[in-house]
């Protein structure tokens, strides 16, 4: 995979490009982190990208050339099979909400391009004309897309086969079975009196393995349930979920 991010701040990118898994899956040779700073592009002696909007107001917007520019030398660049036909990003509040089933789409492309915005906006003909998708990572503004980009990259690249060290751990992963995960405890067996779950140390792994879906389970109804409506559900699923409601539930008033 090959991921290139269009930024005016390449070092705010390349600390993350080289630490930790995102850093371990470069080495590999698992994806391939490029930034290019599209400052470079912008064609006149100032190195300016943005101007001021038409029809006044306050702020100033990214301009077209530059953007387009530094997309098109990404893509006459790309080593690539003419078919691969690269997903454009641009990060936008305005954007389709992230979530981890676009993090496993996106996973699956071999060539993705993020544009990170500043300031107070783009010029919409980038919008218009450039892009295969927006994204956003929630209802709130950041002073600029790096750390939105990054939000993404940084999901995306631990999908990729081998950038984790254990390869179940994604799978189990809170959204990726469609539940919250459920939750984990280690060493010591008892800490300031309080105890790991007898089952857990039980040593008995297909009861462990029921317990941990009940868990998953419960904590989904309790903090998120409104992902109970699109998770697969088993029936057993449906009749402990059924219990756990009712056991939740105040109880009547039968006077
Ligand atoms: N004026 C814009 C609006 O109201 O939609 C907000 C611009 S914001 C200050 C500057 C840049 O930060 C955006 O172009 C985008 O790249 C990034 N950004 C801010 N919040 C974001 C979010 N929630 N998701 C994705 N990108 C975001």
């Amino acid at each position: 995979m090959r991921i290139d991010v269009l930024t005016l701040f390449p070092e705010m990118c390349e600390g993350v490009f080289s630490t930790s898994i995102l850093g371990k899956a470069r080495e590999k040779n698992i994806v391939s982190l490029n930034t290019v700073n599209f400052r470079d592009f912008s064609g006149n002696k100032h190195n300016s990208v943005d101007d001021t909007p038409y029809g006044g107001g306050g702020g100033m917007v990214l301009k077209p050339d530059p953007i387009f520019a530094a997309v098109e030398h990404v893509l006459a660049g790309a080593s690539g099979s003419p078919e691969v036909k690269p997903r454009i990003i641009l990060m936008c509040p305005q954007g389709q909400t992230y979530t981890q089933s676009i993090a496993e789409e996106l996973a699956r492309e071999e060539h993705l391009i993020f544009i990170c915005g500043h300031y107070e906006g783009y010029d919409e003909r980038i919008r218009e004309h450039l892009v295969t998708d927006e994204l956003s990572i929630g209802d709130y503004v950041l002073t600029g897309g790096e750390l939105p980009a990054l939000t993404v990259i940084d999901s995306i690249v631990r999908l990729q086969p081998g950038a984790l060290g254990n390869e179940t751990s994604a799978v189990s992963d809170s959204f990726s079975t469609g539940l919250l995960e459920y939750p984990h405890y280690t060493r010591p067996a008892e800490f300031r009196g309080w105890k790991v779950p007898d089952i857990l140390v039980s040593g008995h792994h297909a009861n462990i393995e029921v317990w941990r879906r009940e868990q998953a389970l419960q904590r989904t109804l309790q903090r998120r349930p409104d992902l109970l409506d699109t998770a697969e559900l088993t029936p057993k699923d449906r009749k402990v979920l059924e219990r756990l409601k009712r056991e939740t539930q105040p109880e009547q008033n039968l006077t």
